[in-house]
């Protein structure tokens, strides 16, 4: 007997590790892990904001983003 399993729709990205910001937007991406670090360093300067450099899966570019707020 089989158990019907739930197909899940995608989820939507909104979380560290999306391509988009919350508006919905592609993010900037970073064509390497280390332009992205700076981004990220930049944004700490300015904003104080604690951004993460991630690697996409949908673009395999870089991104940057922080918990609770995004750029
Ligand atoms: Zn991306």
């Amino acid at each position: 007997m089989a158990k019907r399993r739930p197909l899940h729709a995608v989820r939507p990205l909104g979380r560290l590790g999306s391509h988009v910001n919350r508006d919905g937007k592609a993010k900037n991406s970073y064509r390497t892990q280390a332009e992205a670090r700076d981004a990220a360093q930049l944004a700490w300067t300015l904003h104080r904001a604690e951004l993460s450099a991630y690697r996409c899966d949908l673009c395999h570019q870089w991104h940057i983003g922080g918990r609770g707020r995004d750029d």
